[in-house]
Parts: C-alpha cells; sequence; structure tokens
C-alpha cells in the first residue's frame, strides 16, 4: 500500500466517523425535543399534565354488571403521546357533544379514572343515570346515556387532565378503609388497586354496597384481588339481594353499610376512611363515623355532583343587601338577593349560559375571572383557584360584582 492510499483510507475513516457522530447528534436532538413536547407541565399543578381539552379515542368498550348499567371505556390519547400519571381517585374532565332533538350540543361531565395510571391509556366507569323513582317522567341523564347509547369504539372524546384532591394517601400509621356505594367504587377500586400494588401485603378493607348480583360491579376483579392479596378483606352488601342472589357466594351481608357492621369488623385503632357514594350513604355513614371519634382529617370523600353534595358544605342562601353582579360578555347586570345557593345557580336562572361541571368546586371547569368585587366559599374549594378567578358553583359574593362571563 503506499502512502497515498494509506492517507486516503485514514481519511475515508476520518469522514465516516464524523458523520456517524453528526447522526447521533441529530437523532439524540430529536428524542430531547420529542421528550419535552409531551407531556406539558401545568403551570398550576406542577404536575404533569396538558390545558385544556385534549383528544382521545376509544379504544375498548365493556360492562362491568349483568344489567349493562355500568359501561367502562378505555381511552388512548389522539397524539399517541404519553400519559402523565395520575393519583388513584382523581378524575377526568370531559367536554361531550351529545346530540339529540332537545339536548344541548355540549354539556361538561366529571367521570373518575377507574384504574391504576397506565402511560398508554385511561379508563372510566359510567353509570346510566335513569330518571328519580320519584320523577319517573323526568328525562334520563344526558351524558351518561350518550356514552352508553352512542359511543363506540373509535368515537372521539375532548378531555381535560386529570384532576381531584379526593386520592390515597398513603399513612402506614392508619390503614385504608374503603368505602364505595354503587358507582361510587370507580375512585375506590383505582386507589385500592394502587394500594395494594404498592404494598401486596398490607391490610386493606373494602366495604362495597350494590343493590343486588344485577348491578355488582367489577364482581371478577374484586374476587381476583382478595385472592392475590390475603390482606384484604372484602365485605361485599347486597341491599335487595334476588332470589338466585346466594350469601356467602355472590355477596357477604345483606343491607347497607352501617356504622354497626365497621365497628364490629374493624380491628381496634386508627384508620383512614375513603367514602363514595350515594346521598344517603354518605349523610348516614359521615356523622356517624364523626360522632363514633373518628377526626374529620381521616374521612376522606367524594361525591359525584349536586344531588350527592352531603359531604362538601355549600354556602347557604341567605336573604342580605342585594347586590349588582355584572355579566360583563352577555352584556348583563343582575341583582342578587340571596336566593340562589351559588353564582353559577345565579348566572342559570337569568339564562346567562356558563360551563360547568362537577357544581362542587372540584373540577374548575367553572372558573371565571373576577373583574372587580370579593366572593366567599363555605368551605376550601378542592379545585386551586388562579389569581384574580373565582368558581361559580361555590361562590357566593360578598360586594357586588364585575364577571369575564
Ligand atoms: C368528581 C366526580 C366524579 C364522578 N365520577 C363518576 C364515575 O366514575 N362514574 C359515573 O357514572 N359518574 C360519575 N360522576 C357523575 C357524572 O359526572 C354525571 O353527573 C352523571 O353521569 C350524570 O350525568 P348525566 O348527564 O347522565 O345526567 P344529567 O342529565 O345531569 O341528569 C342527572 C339526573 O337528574 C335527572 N333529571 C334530569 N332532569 C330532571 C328533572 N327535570 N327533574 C328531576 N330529575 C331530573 C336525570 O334523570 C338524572 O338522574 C362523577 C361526578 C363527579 C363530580
Amino acid at each position: 500500500m503506499t502512502a497515498l492510499q494509506l492517507l486516503a483510507y485514514i481519511a475515508t475513516a476520518i469522514g465516516l466517523q464524523c458523520l456517524l457522530a453528526i447522526a447521533i447528534l441529530i437523532w439524540r436532538k430529536r428524542t430531547t425535543v420529542a421528550e419535552h413536547a409531551v407531556p406539558v407541565v401545568s403551570a398550576r399543578t406542577s404536575e404533569a399534565a396538558w390545558d385544556g381539552l385534549r383528544a382521545f379515542q376509544v379504544t375498548a368498550r365493556t360492562y362491568e354488571d349483568l344489567a349493562h348499567t355500568q359501561c367502562t371505556l378505555a381511552l388512548a390519547p389522539v397524539d399517541n403521546a404519553p400519559l402523565p400519571p395520575f393519583k388513584p381517585g382523581q378524575f377526568l374532565t370531559f367536554s361531550l357533544a351529545v346530540d339529540g332533538p332537545q339536548m344541548p350540543t355540549r354539556v361538561t361531565r366529571c367521570y373518575s379514572l377507574s384504574d391504576t395510571p397506565d402511560p398508554d391509556q385511561y379508563r372510566i366507569t359510567v353509570k346510566r343515570a335513569l330518571a328519580p323513582p320519584d320523577k319517573p317522567d323526568a328525562p334520563a341523564g344526558i351524558a351518561s346515556g350518550w356514552l352508553h347509547d352512542q359511543v363506540r369504539i373509535g368515537t372521539l372524546l375532548d378531555v381535560r387532565a386529570p384532576s381531584g384532591q379526593f386520592i390515597f394517601v398513603d399513612d402506614p400509621k392508619s390503614p385504608p378503609v374503603f368505602i364505595a356505594g354503587g358507582i361510587g367504587i370507580t375512585p375506590i377500586l383505582s386507589m385500592l388497586k394502587a394500594a395494594l400494588a404498592d404494598q401486596p401485603e398490607r391490610a386493606a378493607h373494602l366495604f362495597y354496597g350494590v343493590r343486588n348480583s344485577q348491578d355488582h360491579a367489577f364482581k371478577t376483579d374484586l374476587r381476583q384481588l382478595a385472592d392475590v392479596h390475603p390482606g384484604l378483606a372484602l365485605h361485599i352488601l347486597y341491599a335487595d339481594p334476588t332470589a338466585q342472589d346466594v350469601q356467602g357466594q355472590d355477596h357477604d351481608l345483606p343491607g347497607f353499610i352501617s356504622l354497626d357492621l365497621l365497628k364490629q369488623t374493624l380491628p381496634y385503632g386508627r384508620h383512614a376512611f375513603y367514602i363514595c357514594g350515594p346521598d344517603p350513604m354518605m349523610k348516614a355513614l359521615i356523622p356517624a363515623l364523626l360522632g363514633w371519634g373518628v377526626a374529620d382529617a381521616d374521612i376522606h370523600r367524594e361525591s359525584f355532583g349536586p344531588q350527592t353534595a352531603a359531604p362538601r358544605p355549600v354556602a347557604s342562601p341567605v336573604a342580605g343587601p342585594t347586590l349588582a353582579i355584572r355579566f360583563r360578555r352577555s352584556g348583563r347586570t343582575l341583582d342578587w338577593a340571596g336566593r340562589d345557593a351559588n353564582l353559577l345557580d345565579f348566572a342559570e336562572h337569568n339564562s346567562i349560559a356558563v360551563d360547568a361541571g362537577c357544581r362542587g368546586g372540584s373540577c374548575g371547569t367553572c372558573e371565571t375571572r373576577l373583574i372587580s368585587g370579593r366572593v366567599q366559599y363555605a368551605a376550601k374549594p378542592e379545585f386551586d383557584i388562579s389569581p384574580g378567578h373565582c368558581l361559580l358553583c361555590v361562590a357566593t359574593p360578598t360586594t357586588a360584582l364585575e364577571l369575564d362571563a
């Protein structure tokens, strides 16, 4: 080999190495950009989340109960970017384009995440809301009916990031007692699974009350959890067992979850209670637990809307001086005379359209800029309100107001 040939080989080798280095640099830069592009870090919570609505596609759909009243939807993001983890117990807020002759075109509703975090998909479980028994002629629930009847695999849904303060907080000094009534099982199941995944041997109780085997959701999943985790004590109660329901097989006890049952079942000592269920259950159990001496801080609770609003105090209507409330974008000024429980009710009663979700201070959908004036809250809202804003669903005015609505 001549010196010239050797030089050419060396030059070619150096050139190839340079090309390789450039390719690696470009590849690294692209990966970094992709990692930084999503998920967006929310300024408000400092957790990974996204702002506004994100499109999700329904990827699976299955019923959880024999009566087919509780439907699980698996949701994958259309942008295929990994999903931020949520805290078990949190919920998603949906802006749903429901259709139909007598329906509004968009409604906002919250649905709890019913499984543990998964970077590829979220899961919710929706109970079909029927007309109340004392008002059988009332229209059935809009959003839940639409999700059951119209949504199929492939349907796109607009979703806000997970939120909510009803979350599992692990404390070795107070073992968890999960209490669910009906569809209140959704956040409870997410918490229970996460708690057991974290510490498979931990002691935990689940009290789950349903009507009977027809609406007993997640039956197989719960039995499997109890089989795998010997520290989990399951207590399934049927309020109205069918003739075919077998105690000891389908359910453990007839009747409702009561303080007496908790006293008989739970070992002596401090416990952390996590409760989600219908209004009568919450109204009966929470005061009973407090009366038993359980600290308020040890009773974590969630209600699924104004019809089950017992646990969270809302400012009660009070008569007082009339206050002028200006809705700037609607161009209207109205007199607040203390007849409405909150500013959201007040706006709606006066036909001012305001987007609202949970109606209990949790989801932040009705957060509105407070241009001037002051409001009050009967209890600190769960949602972390931005400076200069207020949450209409739980706020009442203490002065004249100007709202950006
Ligand atoms: C934080 C949070 C988490 C939630 N998680 C879940 C969950 O995991 N799963 C779930 O299924 N739900 C959950 N919900 C409840 C859910 O958001 C909806 O409230 C529920 O699906 C009912 O909505 P809808 O549009 O179907 O009913 P709506 O149309 O809002 O009606 C509600 C009820 O009022 C009745 N009604 C309608 N009009 C009248 C009238 N004129 N007179 C009397 N009654 C009337 C309806 O028949 C229905 O029973 C959650 C709520 C919150 C706040």
